[in-house]
């Protein structure tokens, strides 16, 4: 598993360099988040979660959504959304109302 920046929809917050607690994520001369070794990553997701811009694409092991699959979350304040993208283009989307889960 590891995660790919679309540096097109980062806006340099550096959110995700906080959390990540290999410290792989960098920012570039732009001012734009970048993963420093792709293979050092293992998918904690911790970044994912902290990203406000959908910037972060996680890609799922094949044994998890099939080869080629990945996710991205969008946080809005109480609510999650997990989105999950396969090879053929297919979606599953996942929404976890924050305030309902907090009450089990
Ligand atoms: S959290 Fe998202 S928007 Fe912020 S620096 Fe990282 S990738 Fe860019
Ligand atoms: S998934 Fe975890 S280990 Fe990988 S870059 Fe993000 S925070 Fe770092």
């Amino acid at each position: 598993m590891s995660i790919r920046i679309q540096k097109s929809k980062c806006a340099g917050c550096g959110r995700c360099i906080e959390a990540c607690p290999g410290n792989l994520i960098k920012k570039d001369k732009e001012n734009k988040a970048f993963i420093r070794q792709v293979r050092d990553c293992w998918g904690c997701t911790s970044c994912i979660k902290e990203c406000r811009h959908d910037a972060i694409r996680f890609f799922l092991g094949a044994d998890v959504g099939g080869r080629g699959a990945s996710m991205v979350v969008s946080e809005k304040p109480d609510i999650s959304t997990w989105t999950v993208e396969k090879p053929d283009g297919t979606k599953i989307t996942i929404q976890v109302n924050k305030k309902d889960a907090n009450k089990y």
